[in-house]
């Protein structure tokens, strides 16, 4: 396609907060254009689940308030918990569908959080997908729909690389890159950062993530969104906050592979072979916390890597990765055997042999099942307090795959209002809006600290509305005085 040279609202990424913003601001009456730095869209909403998350009643926002440990602007989380209630609403007007689930089909998953304020309002959605497909592609395919079927051009494979400022410090475009050459593309009334945090940039990752993460979803998002609203003067908020999954990385895929494991006859050890966690006690998104607890008056060992033990039964109860989609592109088996056949699941007639299959410490991890084994038969787990009903017994053969922290999402970028403005440095909530830009999404997420089933696409679905229709509602000025 040919880039514009001018356009109303410039959108930068195209995942579901971009999709979102660009609907907005086309319908409410802005020339818009959507530019993409990978080959596809989509950003993590292909990968996702396809959960969204709702919330309403007078304790809606003490709710998120509790979530984001106080780190979110009030004004901000009204903002949000408002928008929720059109979640459905602007879906269904994209030909789209996203009922409430049925929490108790969801294993003991939902409710996220339900001792927080509020929470007896809580209600997740999924989207509902085409038959064969999954609930996250489905979802985009309708946000990208909606896109095309308006015409708003979408340059792929088109990163923007620096922002275009006027002599005010207010935002009037930015500069691209597209077929090899950098292109200036001018934006009268807003751009609106829709380009996701930095999970996928191991710098980025080290200086502000408390872990050694590996990314498990796109690979697009490496913190260009950081930069270019730094570079606008951007005040950053929520840089330590992120989600994440247990996961297993290859050094032949780009991303970590999530895991799950569908039976409860399983437990985690350490890299001496100790377990060090109550396995099954924690809220999906912030599993991988169980790697960073330490105890000083235990011998523990980093727990990263560890492994995640478990029995024939946990084995034939469904693939431990494949509840969400990856960027690897590669097919789990069913029953995981492909993979205990390629040797990245080990595999043990007793403990002895799962030690020297997995270089465990055979002492240490025979004394581990021997305790677990105790802690399963008196029903009650001493050690850790995991719940008694999901004390089940492993039987041999036994299984262990080692397991690493990932990170689905990073919550850090720049800080922004209730009408989705980018807020100047040095001001905190009460800094001025940067004049033309805005942020959506994983562009400096709402959530503080922890976040809930369906609180990021619906962030991006929420926020990408309000920044679209803010945007397009701005006075018009004239590009052409602009400086870089
Ligand atoms: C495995 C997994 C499962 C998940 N499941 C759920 C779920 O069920 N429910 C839920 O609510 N959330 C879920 N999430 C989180 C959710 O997918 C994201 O919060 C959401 O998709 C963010 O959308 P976004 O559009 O803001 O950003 P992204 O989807 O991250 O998209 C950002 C886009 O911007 C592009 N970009 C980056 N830099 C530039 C640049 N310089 N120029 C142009 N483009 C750029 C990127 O390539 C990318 O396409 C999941 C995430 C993962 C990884």
């Amino acid at each position: 396609m040919n880039l514009p040279a001018e356009v109303d609202v410039l959108v930068v990424g195209f995942g579901a907060a971009g999709a979102a913003a660009a609907i907005s601001a086309h319908d409410a009456g802005a020339r818009v254009c959507v530019v993409e730095k990978t080959r596809a869209g989509g950003g993590n909403c292909v990968y996702s689940g396809g959960f969204l998350f709702d919330v309403d009643g007078p304790r809606a926002v003490d709710h998120l308030d509790a979530l984001c440990f106080g780190k979110t602007d009030l004004a901000v989380l009204e903002a949000y918990a408002r928008g929720l209630t059109d979640v459905p609403a602007f879906l269904a007007s994209l030909g789209g569908s996203a009922p409430p689930v049925d929490e108790d089909a969801f294993g003991g998953m939902l409710p996220s959080w339900p001792h927080f304020p509020g929470a007896g309002h809580v209600r997740y959605r999924q989207f509902v997908p085409a038959p064969g497909e999954r609930p996250g592609p489905g979802l985009w395919r309708t946000l990208e729909d909606g896109v095309r079927e308006r015409g708003i051009p979408v340059a792929l494979d088109t990163p923007v690389v620096d922002l275009v400022t006027g002599d005010e410090g207010g935002v009037r475009g930015a500069i691209v890159e597209h077929h090899g050459a950098r292109t200036t593309i001018a934006s009268r009334r807003g751009v609106i950062l829709a380009s996701g945090s930095f999970e996928a940039d191991p710098e980025l990752r080290d200086a502000y993530l408390p872990l050694p993460l590996t990314s498990v979803g796109h690979q697009g998002n490496t913190g260009d969104t950081i930069r270019l609203a730094q570079s606008a003067g951007a005040s950053l908020w929520h840089m330590s906050a992120f989600f994440g999954w247990l996961s297993f990385v290859h050094p032949d895929f780009p991303a970590a592979f999530t895991l799950d494991v569908h039976a409860p006859s399983f437990i985690y050890v350490d890299g001496d072979g100790r377990r060090f966690a109550d396995e099954t006690g924690w809220e999906v998104h912030d599993r991988v916390r169980a790697l960073t607890a330490y105890l000083p008056r235990r011998a523990n060992r980093p727990q990263m890597p560890g492994w995640i033990i478990f029995d024939e039964a946990a084995r034939r109860a469904g693939p431990l990765h494949g509840i969400v989609g990856s960027p690897n592109g590669y097919e789990w088996s069913p029953d995981n055997s492909a993979e205990v056949t390629a040797g990245w699941i080990k595999r043990g007639d007793d403990s002895g042999e799962l030690a020297a299959a997995t270089g465990l410490d055979a002492a240490i991890l025979k004394d581990t099942l021997g305790g677990y084994a105790a802690a399963v038969s008196r029903r009650a787990d001493n050690e850790f307090g995991r719940a008694p009903a999901t004390l089940e017994p492993l039987l041999p053969p036994l299984y262990a795959i080692q397991m690493t922290p990932g990170v689905a999402t990073a919550s850090g970028g720049p800080r922004r209002d209730a009408d989705a403005r980018v807020l100047r440095r040095g001001g905190g909530a009460g800094g001025d809006p940067i004049p033309g830009l805005f942020a959506a999404g994983a562009a400096g997420s709402i959530w503080g600290h922890l976040t809930e089933h369906g609180g990021g696409l619906t962030d991006a679905i929420v926020f990408g509305r309000i920044a679209g229709e803010r945007a397009a509602a701005r006075a018009g000025h004239l590009a052409t005085n602009a400086t870089t």
